[in-house]
């Protein structure tokens, strides 16, 4: 009898039939690697990454017996970086080592790490020559230490020529597939070693709650759980199980913290957060992180709550390493000692800056330009104003960073890697995240998927660019170098004639912001069946990137709604870095596709969706605002947009964070919650069935939200605190288990302390609610 029942019950798991089974066997059985369209839950994932790991090796002896045998000032070089520009000569592609200034750089001053910024994206080999060169001078010095090179390997490995080209985070949160987002960023670590090149600056884990900020592409979006979900795959990625591998370099969490939230919307300035907002919001996707094991955090360049992010103790000391754990080291932003002077003003000169930041927990200054950081520290350990205790902490971080990535077994660069470097499964991962980043916001009457043989009109500034598909942060700091882009990847405009061949007309219409000929446009769309008209953003990051209005440019609304007056159905191609509003055009747009920069597959990607050769299904990661002024995250307070008194109703987005369409139908059913009442520390089951109802195989984020319905604090209307990717053939059924635990169930006090209060909650799941008590 037994027996029987157990090869039923196998029956049943095997054909899906028992999904709360399936949950546990797999939970029991996790696969070393994840692997992509494997159903697993957001907190299955996060369970996994962030497992306590054995050390592959411990160098605590190693580093202690080096420190000791080190002069002060080899220890103030290895905390100094400095920019490629100090060790080299001539720019572009004729840049060359500068023998001398390499002598001074990394012998006499002994540097411990260089960067390489703006301007120039070199070939593999020549990363090689530089690589060697400065490897070879460190073997020169004294001791023989390494330098440990760093780079923004942004959204693909950065400043290579011809490196595999990701979506922005900002897409890569609108797949909501984490496993995807670890396929990718380890594709984006081999091609960074594979340079020679063992340490990045990324993931970006600021949160994009203020999409004015030039810097909300960088972004996993408004949610702080899908950030720390993502973050974690990123961090995963980057380092894999042994970060001194030929395909791992070290990660660093950036811009630790609340950088992304400033209250007038331009970078680096002032923002307001305070400390209970600070640990709800954006503390948690780098703890989350740092949980994941990454090696380096670089600081918050601005400041929050008057105190600049390089002097903050409480947070690069108390909180960091205190509260999180962290243990690698803390690299400060480009020049940001010195902006304490000039920018924030809370030191007089740069000695009493470097004094301050050092105390305050940077162990390695991105000076990047000059020899004042080595200088000036130096002068205050031999004044006693900085103690060499502090100096030992974080010569002993940097040095053990350095050992764990293999930098003092193999220093140079191995010419064999080149073989992992742009390779085409590793493209084909890239056109799969360009894929799943797309959202697609609007389709009446079914006007997409629009059939090959229709006459199209392709207009817009964002239809020929490749540099608008992939934003800054591409070869070069602003991404805006033409020459460095690939002749063999499709613009929107190429890969939709390439589908679409002679039916296909393309007038440009308007510029980012100047009118060219938006008369030729719309006769063009008269004579054509549908347009498609390719909007948003150029490239753009950081203080370039500001903005003092959040809508869209005049002459590209103009275009729209021109070619909107002939009665043509339009369809909107938004590719644009943040949401700019365009609510005088959605009204009468018949379809609207989010590309944002979804990279160098991107014309691909959108020409697959377009044609209906790939079924859309990114949702989108934050709230895309219906008016300048109308910036409300999903998270809100309910009576924010309640028809209360205050009649707030207006701050409606104009779409909802956590849309998007398919070409095929998910119907959600079923949703249960168990048990009803639940004790403090009891787990809480949810459970969902979702059906494609349609024609079409489909994948679909399946998103939990809960709701405290009464708290201490004013509590959100509603938070993120599962996910699924799941696909689903035509009518096919599955039921997903999701297990919410206490902690997903808290909030942060008014001590600042995480409480979890009885009362009633809200389970909700596309548009079904389900109710229970925690006791
Ligand atoms: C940016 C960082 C970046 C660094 C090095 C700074 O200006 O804020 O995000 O990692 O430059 O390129």
């Amino acid at each position: 009898m037994k027996i029987c029942c157990l090869i039923l019950l196998l029956a049943l798991t095997v054909q899906g039939f028992c999904p709360a089974i399936q949950q546990t066997l797999r939970a029991a059985t996790l696969p070393a690697q994840p692997v992509l369209d494997e159903v697993e839950d957001s907190d299955l994932f996060l369970q996994r990454a962030t497992a306590v790991r054995s050390v592959k090796k411990d160098f605590s002896r190693e580093v202690a017996a080096l420190v000791a045998r080190m002069t002060l000032e080899e220890k103030v070089g290895q905390m100094t970086q400095l920019e490629i520009g100090m060790i080299t000569k001539g720019e572009g592609d004729n840049i060359q080592i500068d023998p001398e200034k390499l002598e001074k750089a990394v012998v006499k001053y002994a540097a411990g790490s260089i960067l390489n910024v703006k301007d120039q994206a070199l070939t593999v080999d020549k990363w090689h020559e530089i690589i060697r060169g400065i490897q070879e001078a460190s073997q020169r010095t004294r001791l023989k230490i390494p330098v440990i090179y760093g780079i923004d390997t942004i959204h693909g490995a950065g400043y290579i020529q011809g490196s595999t080209l990701f979506p922005q985070e900002i897409g890569m949160a609108a797949t909501w597939n984490p496993a995807l987002m670890q396929r990718g960023a380890e594709v984006a670590a081999a091609e960074t070693r594979a340079a020679g090149i063992p340490w990045t600056f990324s993931p970006v884990l600021d949160l994009g709650r203020q999409p004015l900020w030039p810097r909300f592409w960088e972004t996993f979006g408004e949610d702080p759980y899908l950030a720390s979900v993502m973050g974690v795959a990123f961090v995963r990625g980057i380092e894999g199980d042994d970060v001194s591998s030929s395909s791992h370099v070290a990660t660093s969490l950036k811009h630790y913290v609340g950088y992304s939230f400033p209250l007038t919307g331009r970078d680096r300035t002032p923002a307001w957060i305070p400390e209970n907002y600070m640990r709800e919001y954006f503390l948690p996707p780098f703890a989350a992180a740092v949980k994941a094991g990454a090696r380096t955090v670089m600081v918050n360049s601005a400041e929050v709550n008057g105190v600049p992010g390089h002097v903050n103790h409480q947070l690069l000391t108390d909180i960091l390493r205190g509260e999180l754990g962290f243990n690698g080291f803390v690299v400060s932003d480009w020049q940001d000692i010195k902006k304490l002077v000039t920018e924030w003003r809370v030191a007089a000169d740069e000695k009493e800056a470097t004094r301050q930041s050092i105390m305050a927990g940077v162990d390695m200054s991105m000076v990047p330009n000059d020899y004042s950081f080595s200088d000036l520290l130096l002068q205050l350990v031999k004044e006693r104003k900085v103690p060499m205790s502090r100096i030992d902490e974080a010569v002993s971080r940097i040095l053990r960073v350095k050992y764990e990535l293999g930098l003092f077994e193999r220093p140079l660069p191995d010419a064999g890697l080149k073989a992992n470097f742009a390779t085409s499964s590793s493209r084909a991962i890239a056109l799969d995240a360009a894929r799943e980043s797309l959202t697609l916001l609007k389709n009446e009457d079914s006007i997409l998927p629009l059939s090959k043989d229709r006459k199209v009109l392709v207009t817009g500034p964002t239809a020929d660019s490749l540099i608008s598909l992939n934003n800054g942060w591409t070869y070069v700091w602003q991404g805006n170098n033409a020459s460095l882009y690939p002749k063999d990847r499709q613009t929107v405009l190429q890969a939709i004639r390439a589908k679409a061949g002679a039916n296909v007309t393309y007038v440009p219409g308007v510029s980012f912001d100047k009118e060219i000929d938006i008369d030729a446009a719309v006769k063009a769309a008269q004579a054509a069946d549908v347009a498609v008209v390719c909007i948003g953003e150029a490239s753009y990051t950081e203080t370039p990137g500001n903005i003092t209005d959040i809508t869209l440019s005049e002459p590209q609304l103009r275009l729209a709604e021109r070619i909107q007056d002939t009665g043509k159905p339009v369809v909107l191609l938004l590719v644009e870095g943040r949401p700019r509003v365009i609510n005088s055009i959605v009204e009468r747009a018949k379809g609207i596709l989010l590309a944002l920069n979804p990279g160098n597959e991107g014309g691909t990607a959108i020409a697959d969706v377009l044609f209906g050769d790939y079924n859309p299904n990114g949702k989108l990661p934050f709230s895309y605002p219906r008016t300048p002024n109308g910036l409300i995250m999903y998270d809100h307070k309910l009576f924010e947009t309640e028809a209360t008194s205050y009649g707030n109703m207006a701050f409606s987005p104009q779409f909802a964070f956590g849309s998007g369409l398919s070409y095929t139908t998910f119907e959600y059913s079923n949703l249960q919650v168990t048990p009803k009442t639940v004790a403090m520390n009891g787990p809480v089951k949810v459970s969902v069935t979702v059906t494609n109802k349609g024609q079409r195989a489909g994948k679909e984020a399946v998103i939990v939200y809960v709701r405290d319905v009464v708290a201490t604090l004013s509590p959100a209307g509603k938070r993120v605190r599962r996910f699924a990717k799941i696909s689903l053939d035509p009518g096919q059924s599955r039921t997903l288990t999701f297990t919410l635990r206490k902690e997903d169930l808290s909030f942060i006090g008014t001590n600042n302390k995480p409480v979890t209060e009885p009362g009633d909650f809200e389970v909700k799941v596309a548009g079904l609610t389900q109710k229970f008590t925690l006791e």
